[in-house]
Order: C-alpha cells, then structure tokens, then sequence
C-alpha cells in the first residue's frame, strides 16, 4: 500500500490556519529567491506550479497566498501520521515526507482486508489532521506508487494482479514511477511508448542503449518489481529492561534476584526477536535518584539469561554501594542478527540454549516466570506480572535449579 499526502506542505499549513482554507497557497523557502515548493490544489487551478518563481506565480494567480515554509511542522506531521500506519502493520516504510509504503500481506485479514485498511487509514487522517492523501494498493511497491499517483487527489485505487497487464497497455512509459522525462524520451526514440511495448521489448536492446537498467526498465514496464519494502521500526539498538522498586533494595540477595529477573527479560527478549548482543550494562539509581550505568563487553555475541546474569554479577563486585537501591536496569547492546549454528558450536551452550527454547515455549504459554529460576523464587516478595501460574500462595511453580 502506497499512501501519499496531497499537496502535503500546504495542506498542513492549510490545516494550521484555518484563514487559508480554500483559498490558493504555495509554499515557499525563507530565501530571497525562493521558488514555489508546493502549493495547494486552489492554486493549481491557475496553473501555479511547483518550482516556478513568485513573480510567475503572481502573474498566474495575483491573490495567490505565499506562507514561508516550515520544516519542523512537516516532520512532526510525518511522525505523527506514521503512528495511524502502525497501528495496521509493523511493515512501515516511510519513503519520504510524504509517502509511506506499508505491507500489509500478512496483517489485512485482521482489519477487513485491503479496501478496509486503506479507507480507514484515509479517514483517520482526514480526522486526526485533516488532510487528504490518496491511497494505492497493489501486488508491489512500484505498481501501489503507479495507482496512487493515478488516483490523486483525495483517491482510493486496488489493483489486483490480474488486471495489472491490462492498466499497462496504454499507460505512457512517463506514468511510471523511476522514469524521467529524459529515459522516456530515448524510449520513445526507439519506438516504446506505452509500459507494455516497454516489458515486450527485447532485453538486448535495452540492455545495449541502457546498459545495467536495461533489465530493471523491461521489468517495470511488465509490472514486476521485486524491491522489498524497508521497514522504518528498523533493529533495535538495545534491548533493555529496568525497574523502580516500591521498596529500596538493600540486602544482596535480593538484589542478585533483580538482576537475574531482569537478565531473564532481556534474555528472553532478545531470543524472541532473534537478536544476540555483546555489550551488558547495569544500570543503578540511588533513593536521591543520582544515576548511574556500567557496561562491559563479552568475548561472544549471547541472549542467553545466564551469560547476561553472570556479566551484570561482574559489573556489580566492581561497584561499591553507597546507599540503597530504588532502581535496576540491564541491557544488552552491539546487537546482531542471531545466527543459531554459531550458537550451537559450543556443545554446553547448545544445552543451555534447548533449556531456554524449552523454558521459554512454556512461559509464552502460560505466562512470564511460569517458569524460572530458584535463586529468584526465594528472594522474591511477589510476582509482578499476573499469570495463568499466579495463586494467592505465591506463583505456581516448577523451578528449575541452577
Ligand atoms: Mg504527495
């Protein structure tokens, strides 16, 4: 799914002082010999268009309203707006100020499908910001981007796959989003000027005039577009867990039972996302709330609880205390992509790793710390997460002993 704001910057402006409503704006740089950037559809009905100069703008349209453009407005509202896209899929590219591409393959079926998600995404900006943007989905990047600039304004369009070689038939090369006037008119020089004859045309030739594109233009020209989407949640750079506790921490057990109940968030965090990181660090606030964080680095890569204990207990014999403790935080950074077989070179983390795969399929059942360690159980005043293993007694428990 492609979305598109309409003439983004002015109708943010448009939205932010309701004087301009309605009427023809552009948005213009804060320079002396600034151009127009965009301008609102009122004044595209004059002919006012994006890059001319004031004076031409004024000849066009004389009561053209000019607002100095800001910056910090629009990404704000780019932000913003990602938050809606969020809420439908965590495959959200936001491709520049104004265009998001989201996959939403595998998330639809949740939201009605398609059509559902794409008018309720509209109608949530339109009431949110009040702005209108055009929408397109297809089988891909380039054709979602195809439907909805020809969808624009205020559009809606879906083409399925079948009907994809029948939108191409007549479409002129120009139409197709990556090629410019320029490779059009070389095209056109050759004798393509739809986006069919482009995908019929032999691979030799446009290899030859094109070199290295060549192949990527008779494939647009079909349709085809295998570029993948490139999520903006991106990795993470860390993966922490802390906790502000309701009673200060000072006897060294329980705070040794923190730690480990922290290690095991993180571990299993990072397992769960398939991340392993190198880097441990303790983070430690006193009752006056002076803050403090240590790290140190592993030898290996690990999400394994632990190795991340063990290093956080390290961490900790270097710390003298000087007073009691109302907050804990451990993390782990210097992620990477977790690569199992590495993992499993090490015979006994192999069987430290089929412990936690098999400690962490039961808690994903039947609730965090279903499952856990000894050493935390006996320090623990309560469980702070109800689970399905939670009594009145104390947490149901299987302990497994270290
Ligand atoms: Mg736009």
């Amino acid at each position: 799914m492609c979305i598109d704001m309409d003439a983004y910057f002015a109708s943010v402006e448009q939205q932010a002082n309701p004087r301009l409503r309605g009427k023809p704006i552009a948005v213009i740089g804060s320079g002396g010999r600034t151009v127009i950037t965009t301008r609102s559809y009122e004044a595209r009905r004059y002919g006012v268009k994006t890059g001319m100069n004031i004076y031409e703008a004024k000849k066009l349209c004389p009561q053209i309203i000019l607002v100095v453009g800001n910056n910090e407005k629009y990404t704000y509202t780019c932000k913003e707006l990602s938050k809606i896209y969020f809420k439908f899929t965590p495959e959200v590219e936001i491709y520049s100020i104004d265009e998001a591409f989201l996959d939403i393959t595998t998330t639809h079926h949740l939201f009605g499908g398609p059509d559902d998600i794409g008018h309720s995404i509209k109608k949530e900006i339109k009431r949110q910001f009040g702005i209108n943007c055009t929408v397109g989905i297809a089988p891909n990047i380039l054709m979602a981007k195809l439907v909805s600039d020809l969808a624009k304004p205020d559009g809606f369009r879906w083409i399925k796959p079948e009907d994809v070689q029948g939108l191409l038939k007549e479409l002129p090369v120009k139409e197709m989003w990556g090629i410019g006037s320029r490779i059009s008119e070389r095209l056109e020089r050759l004798g393509i000027r739809t986006c069919s004859e482009l995908g019929n045309a032999p691979v030799s030739l446009l290899r030859n005039k094109f070199g290295i594109i060549g192949e990527t233009l008779k494939q647009m020209g079909q349709g085809i577009c295998s570029r993948p989407l490139i999520s903006d949640a991106g990795d993470p750079k860390s993966i922490g867990h802390s906790m502000t506790f309701s009673k200060d921490l000072s006897a060294k057990d329980t705070i040794k039972a923190q730690v480990l109940k922290l290690s095991a968030l993180v571990g299993r965090r990072a397992r769960r996302h398939g991340f392993t990181g190198r880097k441990i660090s303790l983070t430690i606030r006193y009752p006056d709330f002076e803050t403090f964080s240590k790290g140190t680095t592993l030898p290996e890569f690990t999400n394994i609880t632990h190795e991340i204990y063990h290093a956080v207990l390290r961490i900790l014999s270097t710390i003298k205390l000087k007073d009691k403790i109302r907050l804990l935080g451990v993390s782990l950074s210097h992620l990477m992509k977790e690569n199992k077989d590495q993992l499993t070179l090490f015979s006994d983390r192999a069987k430290e790793r089929s412990l936690l795969q098999a400690v962490d399929t039961i808690n994903d059942k039947y609730g965090d710390f279903t499952i856990t360690w000894g050493s935390y159980l006996e320090n623990m005043e309560r469980p702070t997460v109800i689970s399905p293993a939670w009594r009145p007694s104390g947490i149901r428990n299987i302990a497994i002993k270290n």
